[in-house]
Parts: structure tokens; sequence; C-alpha cells
């Protein structure tokens, strides 16, 4: 079956390659002239698109490694996220943050800096330690900060150019447990409050339909250990794939749609251990673009953005999610320059985005976002140079490891060969 991404936006003509051994894996990267590799496909730009190879690792790895310190974890890199955290927790162990999902592969969520949310915390690709990768040459190395500190510089966050990775070394934490609410607030109040409350829970998030005048604000904090209940706190989502097919339908009643839809009691509560807290079903396919924004300025953009929506009547059927990155210093990360608010802005699928998006970025651009490299965007190469000072050597090191581009595609090479 042709390769496909999660959304349906991307496709390719080969099939997935599912190699069962390192050895399998390094001759097939030595026969092929192009490369790409695939994990769950979750990414919305043309990442994992190749007209050649196209690689899935989630058949190499059997068992994670704990140190002897129980800090640090040795993953098999094809691993998912929903996998590696039930492995981690059968060890007592846990990851310190995740997504909102669970199905991308340990290796795809790292190579794009995916993040989940909390004023402290950072994003997947911040745990990770060291590689385990198999080059452009067909051979195995080994890269951690001290070994091979530009490859793991660049590693960190690879899309996937400097090698395929099948093991990972990431930082650990003791398990944990996580209480969920789930409630209904006026947009004003968390537009004026959200910054005291995110200091006050681990986790905060909020969504927002542009039209209507109430946010879902998601939070969660350590609990006690205790079983979970069944949830409550999905948004109903056969109802709500009613409503957007009307809107597909009838793009116009959308403001009437989302007022609406926000007339109903949002309240939820779940407990449970974190990594199946974390993650929601989503099942609902959509499009969509994510700015990072410098934190002080995120607010402030959503309302130029939404007031714009607003003005317009656009049809923007999805709510904007609303999340906070601690700071990294990973070179081609968007929370290099300091702790960022991460708008999400989401498209159903069966409705037109592009354009859209296209006037969302400029005003995200305008107060100094930087897209998330999973998800939809336009920069240019000259763009990734303003944004990004490490650029040019992030592209030396890409080059002394993949000197052919074996492992880059069209849209990759347009910003990195
Ligand atoms: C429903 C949904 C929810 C999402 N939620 C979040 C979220 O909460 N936070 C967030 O930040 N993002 C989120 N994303 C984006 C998602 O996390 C990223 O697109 C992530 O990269 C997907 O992981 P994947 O395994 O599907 O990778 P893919 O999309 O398959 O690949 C991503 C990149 O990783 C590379 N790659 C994959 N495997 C390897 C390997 N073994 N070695 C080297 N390179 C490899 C690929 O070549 C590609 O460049 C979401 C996306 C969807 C569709």
């Amino acid at each position: 079956m042709a390769w496909s991404n999660w959304s349906g936006s991307v496709t390719a003509p080969a099939e997935v390659t599912r190699p069962q051994s390192e050895d399998e894996l390094a001759a097939l990267i030595r026969g092929a002239r192009k490369v790409r590799a695939t994990g769950a496909g979750h990414s919305f730009m043309p990442l994992c698109q190749s007209d050649e190879l196209i690689l899935g690792l989630d058949r190499i790895g059997d068992a994670i490694r704990i140190s002897p310190d129980r800090k640090t974890a040795r993953i098999p890199a094809g691993w998912s996220i929903k996998r590696l955290t039930a492995a981690l927790w059968h060890e007592g162990l846990a990851l310190a943050n995740q997504g909102d999902v669970n199905p991308q592969s340990l290796a795809g969520a790292m190579a794009t800096g995916t993040h989940g949310t909390g004023v402290d915390l950072g994003s997947l690709a911040t745990m990770a330690r060291g590689f385990r990768l198999i080059g452009a040459d067909g051979e195995a190395r080994w890269c951690d900060a001290a070994t091979d500190p530009d490859l793991y510089q660049a590693q960190r966050l690879s899309l996937g150019m400097f090698g395929i990775a099948t093991e990972i070394e990431v930082a650990v934490v003791p398990a944990f447990h996580l209480a969920e609410r789930i409630e209904k607030r006026r947009w004003e109040e968390i537009r004026e409050s959200y910054d005291a409350l995110a200091g006050q829970h681990r986790h905060i998030e909020f969504w927002f339909f542009p039209h209507a005048d109430h946010v879902i604000l998601k939070t969660l904090d350590p609990c006690d250990p205790c079983d979970p209940p069944p949830s409550t706190t999905d948004m109903e989502e056969t109802a709500f794939r009613r409503v957007l097919d009307i809107a597909a339908k009838l793009p116009f009643l959308t403001p009437w749609l989302q007022r609406g839809m926000m007339k109903t009691r949002f309240d939820g509560h779940r407990r449970g251990p974190a990594h199946a807290i974390f993650p929601s079903d989503r099942t609902i396919r959509f499009e969509e673009m994510e700015y990072e924004m410098p934190r002080a300025l995120g607010l402030e953009a959503l309302s130029e953005v939404v007031g714009w929506i607003r003005k317009k009547r656009l049809p923007v059927t999805f709510p904007f999610e609303y999340r906070t990155v601690a700071a990294d210093d990973i070179w081609m990360s968007a929370m290099n320059a300091g702790p960022v608010a991460a708008i999400s802005m989401h498209q159903y699928h069966a409705m037109p985005w592009a354009g859209h998006f296209a006037e969302a970025e400029a005003i995200f651009r305008a107060h100094g976002g930087r897209p998330h490299w999973a998800k939809r965007h336009t920069l240019t190469r000259g763009d990734v140079d303003t944004l990004y000072p490490m650029a040019e050597r992030y592209r030396v090191v890409r080059r002394a490891a993949d000197p052919q581009g074996k492992f880059l595609n069209r849209h990759l090479e347009a910003l990195f060969s």
C-alpha cells in the first residue's frame, strides 16, 4: 500500500519497508539512492515523502535497557510513545512530559521537536542523551554530547537527515500519576489570568474555537496513585464530527455552530498513571499549523489571529490549542531563544486550509514566531537562515554525515542542501 501521512495530505508511491534487524537495515540503506524514515506518519509537512525507499523502524529492537542509576533508558527508536511509556511504567519509570497523542515513534517525535505543555518542561528532544545511528554508508555509530557533540546537537532535532536512528538514550523520571481537570472558562478571563494559572499547574493548555467566547481549559497535576476510572473528558467526537460535516457543506454557519457547541457543559476529571492521562484519542482528521511564539507575545498574537478570523467570518472549524514549552539549547529548536507559547491552528481535513494558514502565519511571523517543523509552514531557505543562527553549522554537519544527500527529499533539499 502506498504511504500516506496521518491527515492524508502527503502521499508517496512507495510502500513502507520494515527491516527486522540492523544488518537488514544497513543493507537497504547501502543499496538505495534515496532513503527516508517514517514513524507513525503524523507530520503534516512532507518530511517522510520519497519516490524511493521509505523505512519503518518499528520491528527493530525488542526491549528497553535501563541504566543502573535509573535516570536514563535506551529505547528502540521505532517504538511508539504508547509502547515505550507502557514498558517504562512496568519498570516504575515515565517520561517527564508527553504530547497530546501517543502513536508517534520516539525517533519521529524527537526529530521534529514534538512537545507537550508545561511552564518548565521542554520538548521530547530535550530528553535525548544519545543516539545509535545507521549512516548513509550503512555503518552504525553512537553519538552523544561527549563522543560527537556536533552530530549529537544536530541529531537532537534532525528531521531525519543525519542517519536512521535505531536506539535512543532518553532521560526518564520515577513513575507518577496525574489528575486531569477540564472546564469551560471565559476567553477574556483566561487572557488576563493565563500566566498566573500556568504557574500553578504542572501542565496547562486551552482550546479556543475562534468564533466562541469561551475556552476549554485543561490542567494536569500530580496526584496520589489511583486506577483510571472511565474517561469522561474527551470532547464528544461523534457530535463534533457532525458539526464539522455541516460546516464543510455550509461554511457560513461556522460561527453559529461554534457558539452553539460552546453552550455545552465541558466539565471533566480523570486520574491515573501519567502515560495514560497525557494522551487523548484523535479520530477526526485535520490539517495543522503551529507557531512557537516568544512566551510574552503569545496571547497577543492569538487575539490578533482570532480577531482577524472573526472580522472576516472565516470558516476555521477547529479550535486553536495554546500550550507553553520551556526554553532549550537545541540548534534547530523553535524553543532555543527562550520559553514559548505554542499556538496550534487546525482545520477539518475536508475543508480548505492553505489560505487561512498563510494569513495567520504572517501574523505569527510578525510577532517573532517560529513554526513547528512537523506542521504546515512556508519557510524558505532564507527564512531558516534568518530564524536560526546555527542553520549553516547544521548544514555543514549534515553534509559531513551524508555527502551524497541520500537522506534528503525535495522539501528538505530546498531548506538544507
Ligand atoms: C493527531 C496528532 C497529534 C499531534 N500532537 C502533537 C503534540 O501534542 N505536540 C507536538 O509537538 N506535535 C504533535 N504532533 C506532531 C507529531 O508529533 C510530529 O509530526 C512527529 O514528528 C510525529 O512522529 P512520527 O513518528 O509520526 O514521525 P513521522 O511524521 O513519521 O516522521 C517525522 C520525522 O522523523 C524522521 N524519522 C522518523 N523515524 C526516524 C528514525 N528512526 N531515524 C531517523 N529519522 C526518523 C522522519 O524522517 C521525519 O523527518 C501531532 C500530530 C498529529 C497528527
